[in-house]
Formats: structure tokens, C-alpha cells, sequence
């Protein structure tokens, strides 16, 4: 494609703010950039113009219907489609979209999970438009970014508490900023790029296994006899079908207006990595959840399936998803780049102090932001970050967090001194100054920090509602104490209090090897927490200091934070509920089909031989038998025990207690009939089993 087609189709799609200022009479621009910069109120003939113009705009894109668009918590979207045709008396029709349809919806919401908030409630939701995201065309319709609550306001989605973190942490950082001198800043922004990791495969194979259709990972399976240990993968030469894939993906993402940027091949076989360019937090969030979907629908058109889950097979790198962060400010500074000046330096320092205080603080929400049943299985393995919590500054900052430790910088001398000795101890950072430390769980690079925790199919919007809500907490913490130091006192007052903090908060900063024994042991001699699956992680979520933190900053309110505890803890359970019948259904029947066929075939075999020549031994044959027949017998009993343990795990009515159940006993079982079932996998040939094995999932794309 030539340059001048991408900047024709970049965006085409996007009602964004060049089409707004195009279209719509400048007053009514105005006040649209008004509600947008300052999330001020809207009047309803400024929606209804706006919302005539969109219409317009969309009809001449061909779209027929529009719909409210909106992230409840199952961690999808959901949509429904209502066509803009009005029909009028005499049988012709009017096409319509007032200002009251674009601002406010009333989906039928009582079949999304509410965690108990309806049924205390109303029974209604109704979504109201986010102009913050702009609105797009997919599939002929008129996409509205929406936020979804309960009539009293409660929110039922992942949009609203993103937005009210990022209101809470703008506030927090703008103040600092205040405190510094900086009062022409009016806002600060989060920003986010998360890269999206996933894998390709074939899509006959795809839908020929009932485990990867029913719940988007393989439940039995024995490896290839080439996994990714010659890491003959990562960034290799893209095979032409995915390469084709790649180029229909990132058209269709830019024709959304989603900045799709890095494209390449991941460690596993079939597995490949999407970078987008930085933007606003929820706006981010809403392109990533697109770009989920877009995946998905393009990789169908390419005959592949799209497999978004963290761990689609057993002893191959899963799948996550980075989130990179940042704050900027209403003038354009990225708060998080070390600059070269030596005023930077303090900032920059008292923002770095802010995180690691939110961390070390908040490493247990930080922790729930990102527990689900897929991802339990991905985190601690030996490709992703352990499920422990820590920074990781890099060695050039980690030289000057040593030398406010060890006092190497002077606080005793003038303050103009001290600002230069300030200006030595922290070098100017080029991005490749921090050295890549993959093992972290979140690490600064350069001028943001690397959230990599998230799973590749999470919705990015609850790690950053942590992030946001507590840096905030700590910028908040952080300004009530530099009020408190006079103007003359205030250089060395502060420096004096950043290195309190440093010592406060040292434990949390990491710089090792992550994915080692030694640093499990280590980190609970820190005491830092080790929460390894999600029934282990929940709890904290409903932890008083936790509830205060997000009540205080107005992101939940308490029964906010205790029905999105039930709704995680159920999904959980429902998900390996789920898992667990589909793994007993495929065992029973696929599995034992293939088993059967191979055992026939073998009896045959050496019965036509004992026919042909009376008294031959048949030892491989019997052999072969014998040891199917002893597994046969080990999976017999290990689907007895799963069924058993399911059923009793199904009837706990607690809820906590029911996930702990399918933890512990349910997956336990699993685990366990699963190396029989290998085992046993691993004899039958490929033709015998009613489904495709490891080795041509993986390695069957040319
Ligand atoms: P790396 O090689 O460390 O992964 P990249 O430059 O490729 O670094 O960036 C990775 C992701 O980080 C991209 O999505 C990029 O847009 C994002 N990113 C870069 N700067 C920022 C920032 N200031 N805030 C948020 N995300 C950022
Ligand atoms: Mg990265």
C-alpha cells in the first residue's frame, strides 16, 4: 500500500475530532471539545445536533444501524444494533438518530453480571455516551462508546471506574505539579500502549477440537517432539499466509483509527505480538478490546483462528499482554521521562517515588487487577513474570536510588548545589539506557513503565484503575507532606523526604532475575505477597485498606468492589466448571475413540499373525496393549475422581469457598488425568484420534 492510500484510510472510519471540526457549526464544536477536555455536561440541542451530523456522516459510510457500545463485566463488549430507519404513514420511512438516542441507551442488561448490584438495585441498566472515545463504523454500524450503569448509578462496567481513576490520578498529579511551580498545567492524562500478544492457527483443526472451541485452550494433549527450544520463532520471517493475515489486520485497525504499529513473530510457534502507538487510557482500552475483536474476525477470513486465551497449550509460552503507562501532562510533558534538566529531577524523582510507594502499597490489587482462570496458568510458569509483585528501575536508576540511600547526595549544602549534585547523580536516560529486564512484572523502560502481567485476553482497563487510583493515593499522600515544609526549607525538605520514602519502599524494587527460585525466597523474606491463583488474590480486592483506597477516590463504591469480588469469583468457577466438562466429554468420547481404534488395530494385527503362523509371540503388540491398558485404567479412575470432585465443588454455595474447591480439588484432577491421557495420546497415531495433536496445531501454517 502507498503512503498517500494509508492516510486516506487511516481513520476513514472514525467520527474523530477533524471530522467533528469539518461538520459541526463552531459553536457546537466548542462545546463538544468542552465536554470532551472537561467532561462538562451537554446540552440536548448541542447532542441533538451532533448526533444529526453523525448520522449523517455515517449514512454516506453506508452504515444502517447504530449501537451502543459497552464493556460489561464479563470483560467482552457488548452491543445491539438498532437500525436508524423510522417508518411514517404512508409507508415510507424516515431515517432518524436524536440527540437523546446518542447520549443515553436501555439495553436490556439483566443478563450481564451484576455480582447481586441489580437485584439489590433496579433490574435496569441503561448506557450513556462516552465522547471521550470517538464513535466508529464496523460492519455497517454506527459504533457508540458507552459507559454502562445501574439506574442508581452504580456501574456495572470496566469504562466508568477507568474513567473516574483517571479523573482522581489527573487531579493528585496536578496538584504536585502545582506544588512545583508548574500552575499552567490543567490536566494529566494517562497514557497506554498495550501490546497484544496471540496465536494463529488453522481453522479446520481449530474447530475439529472441542476444547479449543468450548473453552479456547487444549485440555489434554501430548507435546510435539518440537516445542520452541530452538527458538527458531521470535521475530523469524513471517510465513506468507500470516503475513497476509498481518497486512488485512493492520488495514482494518487503521481504518479504525487504532494505531497499529509493531507486528511480529512471538517466542512460541504460531505466536505473534501487535504494538499499537501510546493514547489516552480509556481510549486505549476501548482500541484494545477492538483490536481483540477485529483479530478475531480477520484471522476467520483468513481460514485461521485467532486464540486469545493466556495458555492455549500445555508447555508452550502462553500469551499476555503488555501495559505500558505513563502520565502527561495538559502541556505535553511525559512525567515519567528523566529529562536532562536538574529541576526535572526532583519531579521526575517524586513521581518514581509515587509509583513505587502505589506499588509496594497496592501490590495485592495490583495482583487481582490481573487474576483470571487463564492467566493463573500463565503467570509464575517460566515465560511470564511469578505472580509476586515487584519494580524494576533498571541500573541507571537503580545507581541513584543507591545514592540517596547512601546519602551521596548532598542535602546539607545550598540548594542551588544540591540541584547540581542532583543533575550528577541522575544521567540523562536514553530509552536503551534501561536495560530490558523481561522477568519483571513491571518495569521501567526508559520513560514509562511495563505493566506485564496482564493475560493476553484481559481487558486492560482494571490493571489501570489500580495503577491510576493508587498513584494517586500516594500523590495525594506525597503533597500533604511538601505543604507542610516552608518555601526555604522546601529543597531540602523534600529531598530529605524522597529519600524516606526510598527506604519506606525499598522492598518492592527488583532488579533480578524474576523467573528464579532464589527471588520466591527472597520475596518472602521481604514480605511481599505471593498470591498464586485467583481464589488466593480475591480476598484482598474486599480488604478494608483496599476498599478505603477506592472509596476515598470515589473509583467504586462498597458495593461496587463487593459485587465485581462475586462476579471474578464466580466467572472463575464457572470457567473451570466449564473446562472440566468439556476435558471429561473429550476423554470419554474423542479420546477413548482414538484408543479403541489403536487397540482394534493392534489386536488385529497380531491376531492375523498368530493365524498366519501359530505360536509367534506378538511382544511389541502386547506390549503396546499392556501399557494402554494401564493407563486406560489410570484415566478410567482419574475421570471417576473428576466427576466426583466436580460435583461436590458445583453444590458449595459460598463463593469463595466453591473457587478454592475448583483450585485446589477440580484443576488438581485435571492436572493429574491429564498426564495419563498424554501418556496414553502420545502412542496413538495421529490418524487413529478423532482430533488434530500438538505437532500440527503448531506447526502445520506454511
Ligand atoms: P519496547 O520495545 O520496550 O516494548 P516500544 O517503544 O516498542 O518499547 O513500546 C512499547 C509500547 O509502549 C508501545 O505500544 C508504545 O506505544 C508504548 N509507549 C511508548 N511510550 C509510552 C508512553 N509514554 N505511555 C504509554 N505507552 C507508551
Ligand atoms: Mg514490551
Amino acid at each position: 500500500m502507498s503512503t498517500s492510500t494509508i492516510s486516506d484510510i487511516y481513520g476513514s472510519l472514525v467520527f474523530n475530532d477533524k471530522i467533528m471540526r469539518e461538520r459541526l457549526p463552531k459553536d457546537i464544536y466548542k462545546a463538544v471539545h468542552k465536554t470532551i477536555q472537561n467532561g462538562t455536561h451537554l446540552e440536548i440541542d448541542v447532542a441533538n445536533t451532533v448526533a444529526a451530523t453523525m448520522k449523517e456522516w455515517a449514512l454516506e459510510k453506508g452504515a444502517t444501524h447504530y449501537t451502543h457500545w459497552f464493556q460489561p463485566m464479563t470483560g467482552l463488549t457488548a452491543e445491539k444494533h438498532d437500525s436508524f430507519i423510522s417508518p411514517t404513514a404512508d409507508g415510507s420511512v424516515l431515517l432518524e438518530f436524536s440527540g437523546k438516542e446518542l447520549v443515553k441507551g436501555e439495553p436490556d442488561a439483566s443478563s450481564f453480571p451484576s455480582g447481586g448490584l441489580r437485584a439489590t438495585f433496579e433490574a435496569r441498566g441503561y448506557t450513556a455516551w462516552d465522547p471521550s472515545s470517538p464513535a466508529f463504523i464496523k460492519d455497517g454500524t454506527l459504533y457508540i462508546p458507552t459507559a454502562f450503569c445501574s439506574y442508581t448509578g452504580e456501574s456495572l462496567d470496566k469504562k466508568t471506574p477507568l474513567l473516574r481513576s483517571m479523573e482522581t490520578l489527573s487531579e493528585a498529579a496536578t496538584r504536585l505539579l502545582h506544588i512545583l511551580g508548574k500552575t499552567d498545567v490543567t490536566r494529566v492524562d494517562t497514557t497506554v500502549g498495550s501490546e497484544q500478544e496471540y496465536f494463529l492457527i488453522d481453522k479446520d483443526l481449530y474447530t475439529a477440537r472441542e476444547d479449543l472451541l468450548l473453552t479456547g485452550r487444549t485440555l489434554i494433549g501430548a507435546s510435539a517432539p518440537k516445542g520452541q527450544e530452538m527458538e527458531d520463532h521470535y521475530f523469524g520471517v513471517l510465513k506468507p499466509k500470516v503475513s497476509a493475515f498481518m497486512h488485512d489486520l493492520d488495514e482494518e485497525l487503521w481504518k479504525l483509527g487504532i494505531p497499529a504499529k509493531t507486528k511480529h513473530n512471538e517466542v512460541a510457534p504460531s505466536q505473534h505480538e501487535l504494538a499499537p502507538v501510546f493514547e489516552t487510557a480509556n481510549i486505549a482500552v476501548d482500541h484494545n478490546q477492538l483490536t481483540m475483536e477485529v483479530m478475531k474476525k480477520v484471522a476467520d477470513k483468513h481460514n485461521f483462528a485467532c486464540l486469545l486465551h493466556e495458555k492455549p497449550f500445555e508447555g508452550i509460552n502462553g500469551s499476555g499482554k503488555h501495559n505500558n503507562w505513563s502520565m502527561v501532562t495538559s502541556e505535553g510533558e511525559n512525567l515519567l521521562d528523566p529529562g536532562k534538566t536538574p529541576e526535572k529531577n526532583i519531579q521526575f524523582l517524586l513521581f518514581l517515588m509515587a509509583i513505587i510507594k502505589a506499588i509496594d502499597e497496592y501490590a495485592d490489587i495490583m495482583r487481582v487487577s490481573v487474576a483470571s482462570a487463564g492467566n493463573d496458568h500463565r503467570l509464575g510458569a517460566n515465560e511470564a513474570p511469578p505472580a509476586i509483585v515487584s519494580v524494576y528501575v533498571g541500573d541507571a536508576l537503580e545507581r541513584v536510588l543507591e545514592s540517596i540511600e547512601n546519602g551521596e547526595v548532598d542535602f546539607k549544602s545550598s540548594a542551588a548545589t544540591q540541584m547540581e549534585t542532583g543533575a550528577h547523580v541522575l544521567p540523562h536516560f536514553r530509552k536503551d539506557n534501561t536495560d530490558r529486564n523481561r522477568t519483571s512484572p513491571f518495569a521501567f523502560t526508559g520513560n514509562k513503565f511495563e505493566f506485564r502481567m496482564p493475560g493476553s485476553a484481559l481487558s486492560v482497563a482494571n490493571p489501570n484503575v489500580v495503577l491510576n487510583t493508587a498513584v494517586a493515593e500516594s500523590l495525594d499522600q506525597i503533597c500533604e507532606k511538601l505543604e507542610t515544609f516552608a518555601p526555604d526549607n522546601f529543597e531540602l525538605g523534600t529531598r530529605k523526604y524522597i529519600k524516606e520514602l526510598l527506604s519506606a519502599h525499598r522492598r518492592i524494587v527488583f532488579n533480578g532475575n524474576g523467573y528464579t527460585d532464589d527471588w520466591v525466597q527472597e520475596a518472602e523474606r521481604r514480605g511481599l505477597y505471593n498470591l498464586k491463583s485467583l481464589p488466593d488474590a480475591m480476598p484482598s480486592l474486599i480488604a478494608p485498606k483496599n476498599k478505603e483506597l477506592f472509596m476515598k477516590h470515589h473509583v467504586f463504591t462498597e458495593s461496587e468492589i463487593e459485587s465485581r469480588y462475586e462476579i471474578y469469583l464466580e466467572n472463575y468457577s464457572k470457567t473451570i466448571c466449564i473446562e472440566a466438562l468439556t476435558m471429561i466429554e473429550m476423554v470419554k468420547k474423542d479420546f477413548t475413540e482414538g484408543l479403541f481404534k489403536y487397540q482394534a488395530s493392534i489386536t488385529d494385527t497380531a491376531l492375523s499373525k498368530k493365524q498366519l503362523v501359530p505360536g509367534m509371540a506378538c511382544e511389541l503388540e502386547t506390549r503396546i496393549l499392556t501399557r494402554l491398558d494401564r493407563e486406560a485404567q489410570e484415566i478410567g479412575k482419574g475421570v471417576e475422581k473428576l466427576e466426583k470432585d466436580l460435583a461436590e465443588t458445583e453444590s458449595i454455595t459460598d463463593s469463595l469457598e466453591q473457587a478454592k474447591a475448583y483450585h485446589e480439588k477440580v484443576l488438581s484432577d485435571m492436572d493429574a488425568l491429564r498426564v495419563h491421557v498424554d501418556a496414553a495420546e502420545a502412542m496413538i497415531p495421529e490418524n487413529d484420534l478423532p482430533y488434530p495433536t500438538y505437532s500440527k496445531l503448531l506447526f502445520s501454517l506454511r
